[in-house]
């Protein structure tokens, strides 16, 4: 759409605004001009609506504009596209199908891979923020196990392959030595001592993550208080209550390098899934690393 809407246009792009944003035609159609004039939302707008103040919804409202407006061809048989943002203090997702604007929230990548793929959308058609935009960008492992639900229904739809998924989660947790080897060398970042459910593999990308944060903060960085540390989809989730930016980029970097090395034994590995979705080496590739 490079001409000017029409007023049936506009009504639709309000419609699919306001499935993800509450509010009157008047706010909502500044909304639509701003993303339109600006290709996003101008910092006066933000400042004056605190509905904005939510960047992940801030961040909906303009991928949902920017789609009807750049009257993307739909023709093309690859289906509905979406975003997809993380709601940090909820630890949540939230998905946004830009063709209609219908928004799903859940905790669980799955789900909401099967929700999206209801509403038409299919693999590769999702687009996610990284980690350089802050704390509204998924979670590595939440990523992969999104693309990879949506890739598994894609080839069921076209029936080249019939899979079993399975909802079975198993947790490891890190030897009683080594959780208190954590929490004795970094007192400030374990205060509330959570625990620690990953295998021993780990414990080196974990000690060194640690150690790390703390020299940030050595160095005027805040103080990393963490919440809960633990295996998720086959990759390290590492939960901060306060990070600045060059902490994110470690944890990031961190949670990244967990879907490369074995948890079990700490040597090379390699991502295995969908089903139970585990990071090993081969001599693991069975072993749960439970704690015994
Ligand atoms: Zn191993």
């Amino acid at each position: 759409m490079n001409t000017a809407p029409t007023a049936r246009q506009w009504e639709q792009i309000r419609q699919r605004v306001k499935n993800v944003i509450e509010g009157p035609n008047t706010d909502i159609d500044r909304f639509i001009t701003d993303v339109a004039q600006h290709g996003q939302l101008s910092p006066a707008l933000l400042a004056e609506y605190p509905v904005l103040v939510d960047t992940r919804r801030a961040r909906l409202v303009e991928a949902v504009v920017r789609h009807a407006l750049g009257g993307v061809d739909r023709a093309d048989g690859e289906g509905n596209r979406a975003c997809v943002v993380y709601d940090y203090p909820n630890d949540q997702l939230i998905g946004t199908v830009l063709d209609t604007g219908q928004t799903f929230t859940t905790d669980d990548p799955r789900q909401l891979a099967d929700w999206l793929f209801a509403a038409g959308v299919r693999h590769g058609r999702v687009s996610m923020p990284d980690w350089r935009e802050g704390d509204i960008a998924p979670f590595t492992g939440d990523k992969i196990a999104l693309h990879h639900r949506l890739n598994q229904l894609g080839r069921q739809e076209s029936g080249e392959q019939h899979e079993q998924m399975t909802t079975h989660q198993e947790y490891a947790s890190l030897s009683p030595e080594l959780t208190m080897q954590l929490y004795t060398d970094y007192p400030l970042i374990f205060p509330h001592r959570p625990p620690l459910a990953v295998a021993d593999g780990w414990f080196d990308l974990l000690d060194t993550l640690c150690w790390r944060l703390q020299a940030e903060t050595s160095n005027g960085g805040p103080q990393v208080v963490v919440q809960q540390v633990k295996e998720k989809f086959g990759g390290l989730r590492f939960y901060p209550k306060q990070q600045n930016d060059a902490q994110r980029g470690m944890i990031d970097m961190a949670q990244a390098l967990s879907f490369r090395i074995c948890e079990v034994c700490g040597d090379r590995g390699r991502h295995i899934g969908p089903g139970w979705e585990r990071t090993r080496c081969a001599a693991h590739e069975s072993d749960r690393g439970e704690y015994a």
